[in-house]
C-alpha cells in the first residue's frame, strides 16, 4: 500500500509520510488493545496519572520541534504550534479532576446502601481532525487512558505526522498496546468504527458524525462526537465597539477560520454598524497572511485545495447574490485565502448556514435585538456564541436567548476550569473535560446491599 504522504499547504512541500494502516490489521488491533487493557486499569488512577504525567512532561521540552511539525503540516502561525503543544504538557490539573470525577460514591437511604462506580468502558477508538492535530487528539485520549481504557487514535489523514508524533511522545513511558495509531483516511475510520471497540470518541464535521452515529447504531456503541458550528457573535448597542471588532477580527481569522468556534456570524444594529464596520476592517488591515513558520504571520493558509475551494465558492456565491466586500475578497493565490469582511450577508446564502471554516467575517445588519437572536439560532449548529455589549442584565438576557451550547458574554465561549465544551443541536453529542465529559469515557455501575 502507498504511505500516507503530508504535504505543507503553505509551500506544497512534502512533510513527511507514515505507513497506512491496512484494513484487514484492524481486526488484531482492536484484539491487542483489548489484552493490553487489563493490566492498564489495573495501575489505579494513580499509577495511571504518574505514567501520563511523566510521558506529558516532554510536549514541553520538546514543543519548539513538535510546534514546527504542526506548522507545516497545516499551516497555523509558529507561535501557536508551539502553544498547542506546550498545553499539552499540563495535564496535572486534568488527571486531579478525572481522580474526582470516577471515584466510587456512596449513597445511603436508610434501606439501601450503594455505592456507585465508573468502570472503563474497555477499548476506546479516537478519531480526530486536522485544525488542532495535537490538541484534539489529547482532548480524547488523556481521559479515556487516565478512566482506564486502552486507545486506538486515528489522527487526520492531513495531519498524521502531528498525530504519530503525539502518540510516540506517550508511548515513551505508556506501556505496550496500552496506545495504539492507526494511520489512515475515512476508510480506515469507518472499519475502526465498525470494529469490535467499546466507544467512538470523535470530533469532526457534522456530515462525518452522522455517519459515525449511523454506523454505530448497529452495535448499539458509545459515541462522543464533538462536531461543527457556525457561531454567531452579536454586538450590542452599548458595547465597547474597538473591543468587539477587534475580538470579530481575531476569532473569524485565528488558524485562518479554521477553527470550531470561529466567529462566523455578525449581528450588528444599525444604528453602530457603520461604526463597528470601520473598526472591523482597520482590525483586518493587521491580520498579515503568510507561511506560518515566517516571523510575524497572524493567518495561515487553508490546509488543503479542497478546504480553498470550499471556501472561496461559498464566498463567491456570497457576493454575487449581494454581499458586500469591506475588506480582502481578492488576491487568494495557492491555499491561501485572504482575510475577508462581507456585509449584507443574508440568511438565504449559503454563507450563513453552512460551515465556512475559512477567513471570512460575515456582517448581517438588524433592525432590532430581537432580530439578532433569531438570525443567531437559526442554523442547525449550536456549538458557541459571543454576545458583547454593556455588563448587565441586558447582555446576559441575550446570551440566555442563543441556542449554543457555550455562551461567552464579551470574551471568546472557553469557561472557567471544570466546565464542559459542549455543542448544542447537531454541534454535538456529549462533552469534552468537566466531571460530565469524564464519565463518558465510563460505564457506571451501581452495587447495592441492605442497610
Ligand atoms: P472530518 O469529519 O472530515 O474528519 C475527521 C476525522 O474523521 C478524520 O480523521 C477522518 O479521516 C475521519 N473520517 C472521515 N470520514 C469518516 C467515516 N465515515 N467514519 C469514520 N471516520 C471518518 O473533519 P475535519 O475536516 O478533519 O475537521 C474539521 C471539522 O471538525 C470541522 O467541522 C470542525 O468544526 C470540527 N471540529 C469540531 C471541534 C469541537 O470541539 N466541536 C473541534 C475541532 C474541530
Amino acid at each position: 500500500m502507498k504511505p500516507l504522504k503530508s504535504y505543507n499547504p503553505s509551500t506544497g512541500d512534502v512533510v513527511g509520510e507514515v505507513p497506512v494502516t491496512s484494513l484487514d490489521d484492524i481486526p488484531g488491533i482492536v484484539e491487542r488493545s483489548r489484552a493490553a487493557q487489563p493490566a492498564w486499569n489495573a495501575l489505579g488512577h494513580d499509577g495511571r496519572a504518574r505514567l501520563l504525567t511523566e510521558a506529558a512532561a516532554s510536549f514541553r521540552t520538546r514543543a519548539d520541534d513538535l510546534g514546527r511539525l504542526i506548522t507545516q503540516e497545516m499551516g497555523k502561525p509558529l507561535a501557536e504550534g508551539i502553544g498547542e503543544a506546550k498545553s499539552l504538557a499540563s495535564v496535572q490539573h486534568e488527571l486531579q479532576e478525572i481522580g474526582e470525577a470516577l471515584a466510587p460514591e456512596t449513597f445511603d437511604d436508610g434501606r439501601h446502601h450503594s455505592t456507585v462506580h465508573h468502570d472503563p468502558l474497555g477499548v476506546c477508538a479516537a478519531i480526530t481532525p486536522w485544525n488542532f492535530p495535537m490538541a484534539m487528539p489529547a482532548w480524547m485520549v488523556l481521559p479515556a487512558l487516565a478512566a482506564g481504557n486502552t486507545v486506538i487514535l486515528k489522527p487526520s489523514e492531513e495531519t498524521p505526522l502531528s498525530g504519530q508524533a503525539y502518540a510516540d511522545v506517550l508511548n515513551e513511558k505508556l506501556p505496550r498496546d496500552v496506545l495504539i495509531t492507526v494511520q489512515g483516511a475515512d476508510d480506515q475510520g469507518k472499519r475502526l468504527v465498525d470494529s469490535d471497540v467499546d466507544l467512538i470518541a470523535f470530533t469532526g464535521s457534522r456530515e462525518t458524525g452522522k455517519h459515525i452515529l449511523r454506523a454505530a447504531s448497529g452495535g448499539l456503541k458509545r459515541v462522543i462526537l464533538e462536531l461543527g458550528g457556525k457561531d454567531p457573535m452579536i454586538v450590542l448597542e452599548g458595547a465597547d465597539l474597538e473591543k468587539a471588532a477587534q475580538f470579530a477580527a481575531v476569532n473569524s481569522f485565528r488558524n485562518a477560520g479554521q477553527v470550531c468556534v470561529s466567529t462566523e456570524r455578525i449581528f450588528v444594529p444599525e444604528v453602530i454598524a457603520d461604526r463597528f464596520e470601520a473598526l472591523l476592517v482597520e482590525a483586518t488591515a493587521s491580520m498579515t497572511q503568510g507561511d506560518g513558520l515566517d516571523e510575524g504571520v497572524k493567518v495561515g493558509p487553508m490546509v488543503n485545495a479542497r478546504q480553498r475551494s470550499h471556501v472561496l465558492t461559498q464566498l463567491e456565491a456570497a457576493v454575487s447574490e449581494g454581499a458586500k466586500v469591506l475588506a480582502g475578497g481578492s488576491g487568494h493565490h495557492d491555499n491561501f485565502i485572504t482575510p475577508t469582511v462581507l456585509t449584507g450577508v443574508t440568511e438565504e446564502m449559503s454563507i450563513a448556514t453552512e460551515e465556512t471554516f475559512g477567513p471570512v467575517a460575515c456582517v448581517t445588519r438588524v433592525e432590532s435585538v430581537d432580530e439578532a437572536i433569531q438570525k443567531a439560532n437559526a442554523t442547525h449548529f449550536g456549538l458557541g456564541a459571543v454576545v458583547f455589549g454593556e455588563d448587565g442584565e441586558e447582555t446576559t438576557r441575550v446570551a440566555r436567548q442563543l441556542t449554543a451550547g457555550m455562551i461567552g458574554i464579551n470574551q471568546a465561549v472557553e469557561g472557567a476550569r471544570g466546565t464542559p465544551w459542549v455543542g448544542a443541536r447537531q454541534s454535538g453529542f456529549g462533552f469534552h473535560k468537566s466531571k460530565d465529559g469524564h464519565r463518558q469515557f465510563t460505564q457506571t455501575r451501581v452495587l447495592t446491599k441492605p442497610v
